[in-house]
Order: C-alpha cells, then structure tokens, then sequence
C-alpha cells in the first residue's frame, strides 16, 4: 500500500487545490491590478501534466479536487481535464471533483461539468447591484454571472455562493444577498479580504469588513446558530434559524484555522504551497517535466513538500496595518 500523505503535525492531506491559470476575464479590485501581466504559456502546466500530477496525489490518497484559477474556465481545453479526472470518480478513489469559478463561463460548461461528475460548484458574487458589480470586477458584467448561475442549477449542480465582505461596498446588501441565496437554494459564504499580492491603488485595510461585524449585522435579524460542522478549511458555519440557511464565514484574519487543515495547493506553473498564507513553497514541474516516464521523482518531491508543512499562517490586521502581507496574488495560488 503506497503510504498517505502526512504532515509534521499529524495532519493527513486529503484535499487538493489546483490553480489551472493565472488568467481571467474580470479584473476584481481585491484580486489583480487592472494592468495584471500573466505568465508566458510555457510556464503552465500542461493539460496532460496537469492530469498525471493529480492523478498522483489521489494515488497518494487525495480524495477532493478543486480546480481554480484565475478562472479555471477561461482555460483553454479545460474539459478534456474535467473528462479525464472523472475516472478517477470511477474508481472512487476521488470521492468528489469540484471548483471555484466567477460563473462567467458556466452558460457554456455547466451541463458538461455535471456530465463530468462535478456535482457542486462554488461561484464568486459579491453584489447583486450591477453598477457595483461592474465596479468591483472591473470586466465583468452581473447578467452574464446569474445566467451562468442559472444554468448550474438547471444542470443539476448545487451552488454555493462566494462573498468577499467590502466594507462600504456590499455591507449594506447583507440581507438582499441572503434572501435571495434562500430564495434560490443556494449556500452563502463569506470571505474576509486577505492580503494577497499587489493590487494597485486600492488599500487593503479601507476594504476590509469583518466578519465578526457582520455577524453581529445577521444577529440584528436572525437568530444565528453555530454549527460544530468543519470541513478541514477555514470556514465555520452558523444557521440561521428563522430560514434555515447555512451560512459559512471565513475568517483567516479575525480567526485561526490552521490546526485541522488538510490541504495544500498547486499554482498553474507546478509549484506546492503547503500553506495559504506562507511563502514556503517547491517545485514540482522539474520532477514531472523531467522524469516523464518515471513517478518517482514526483511523489519524492510531494513528499518532501509535505513534510515542511508550517503550522500555520501569520495574517494579522490587528495593529491597523497590514501584517503578514503576501507578495504572490490568490490568483497565482488559486482561492
Ligand atoms: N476566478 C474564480 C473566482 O473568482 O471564483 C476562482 C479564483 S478566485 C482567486 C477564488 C476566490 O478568491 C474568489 O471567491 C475570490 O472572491 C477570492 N479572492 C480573491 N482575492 C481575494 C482576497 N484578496 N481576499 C479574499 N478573497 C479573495
Ligand atoms: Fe478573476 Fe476570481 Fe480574481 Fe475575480 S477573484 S479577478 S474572478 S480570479
């Protein structure tokens, strides 16, 4: 039996989030510069090396598969990797293949994605007010998301909806976007604004809303329950008790998360992060690109990875400055 993958601290790797592209076709203020370079092609991994270093890890016993990007739809050919990593649905040996997307591309590829097996799809939506909508992600135009939205649900994938909370941007639409997740069925989660990469002119600190505030905002509404479900990541959830909802919130900055973390990630170009909110990363392109016919080099260095997995991360607002601020955007490691 090969052996699982374990970390310094006890902690078995069984969740896996690949960045499939640096790219995207929105512009989001928290995210990129307007002027964002993107890396030369030859860079990235390729779809067949992107196929055999997953196909490695559920080997090493990752049983969930997270594609993201950038936009993991903008990808060019991106479903013959969804096609080829459901075998692995097959054989159950991955127990479920999901991703995170801004919805912009699900017109085209819902029905296809649930034909591949996904069964659930997180989607990215911070307003339902298109003027802010089109001023938060710069490219991107509402309708083209909700329709996107509505051909997940009529594909059959269940929805979860993505919320970075923006202090002075979407706070006062903390009800409208509840109700209507209720209205449609669909899971709500919010996402503190980390400090990930350059953004140009906009200052971190003016967007940032916790979520203990907003918290405090469902409570003046809602009878707000904690639920003990974790799912190995940074989210808790709570219900609401009045619709019966379920509501994650996501706080690496307010909160510590890092103690039952189960994942690590994988940027377009092959490289592992062991831990979001850390520089600590390796290369796992050399190994793959230049052992072609032998895995060995490759599950060496997951291995050797794996075992510099940090405790965790350092992200701290606390002092009304931007502590632990990362250099690299969540588009280069995937959100
Ligand atoms: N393009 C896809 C999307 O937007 O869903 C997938 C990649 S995106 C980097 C993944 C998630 O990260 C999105 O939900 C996005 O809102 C979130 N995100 C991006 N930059 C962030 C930041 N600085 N702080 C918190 N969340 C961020
Ligand atoms: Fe693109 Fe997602 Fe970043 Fe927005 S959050 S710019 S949609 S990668």
């Amino acid at each position: 039996m090969t052996a699982p993958l374990i970390d310094p601290f006890a902690r078995a790797i069984t969740y896996l989030r690949v960045s499939v592209t640096d790219r995207c076709d929105f512009r989001c203020v928290y995210c990129m510069s307007e002027n964002m370079t993107f890396l030369p092609k030859k860079e990235l991994l390729t779809l067949e090396e992107l196929d055999r270093l997953c196909s490695t890890f559920i080997g090493l016993g990752v049983e969930k598969l997270r594609i993201t990007g950038g936009e993991p739809l903008v990808r060019r050919g991106i479903m013959t990797f969804f096609d080829a990593m459901s075998r692995h649905l097959g054989t159950g040996a991955l127990k479920e293949l999901t991703l995170t997307t801004n919805g912009s591309q699900l017109s085209r590829f819902a029905q296809d994605l649930a034909n591949a097996g996904v069964r659930r799809v997180n989607i990215s939506l911070d307003t339902l007010d298109e003027q802010k909508f089109a001023d938060i992600t710069r490219w991107g135009r509402l309708k083209q998301v909700i329709d996107g939205i509505d051909a997940a649900q009529k594909a059959g994938l269940r929805v979860k909806i993505n919320t970075v909370a923006l202090k002075g941007i979407n706070d006062a639409e903390l009800f409208d976007l509840t109700d209507w997740c209720a209205s449609r069925d669909m899971d709500l989660t919010f996402i503190e604004v980390m400090p990930m990469g350059d953004i140009g002119n906009e200052d971190r600190l003016d967007q940032y809303w916790s979520l203990k505030d907003l918290r405090g905002q469902l409570e003046t509404r809602y009878t707000v329950t904690d639920l003990a479900e974790r799912s190995g990541g940074p989210a808790r959830y709570v219900r609401l008790e009045e619709t019966g909802q379920k509501v994650g919130l996501i706080t690496p900055l307010s909160h510590n998360f890092c103690e039952s973390c189960n994942r690590v990630r994988i940027t377009c170009t092959g490289e592992i992060f062991t831990c979001l909110g850390q520089e600590g990363k390796a290369d796992l392109r050399s190994p793959l690109r230049d052992h072609p016919a032998d895995d060995a080099p490759l599950t060496n260095a997951i291995r050797a990875a794996i075992g510099t997995k940090p405790k965790g991360h350092d992200f701290d607002y606390s002092r009304q400055d931007v502590a632990g601020q990362m250099s690299r955007h969540m588009s280069h490691t995937g959100g």
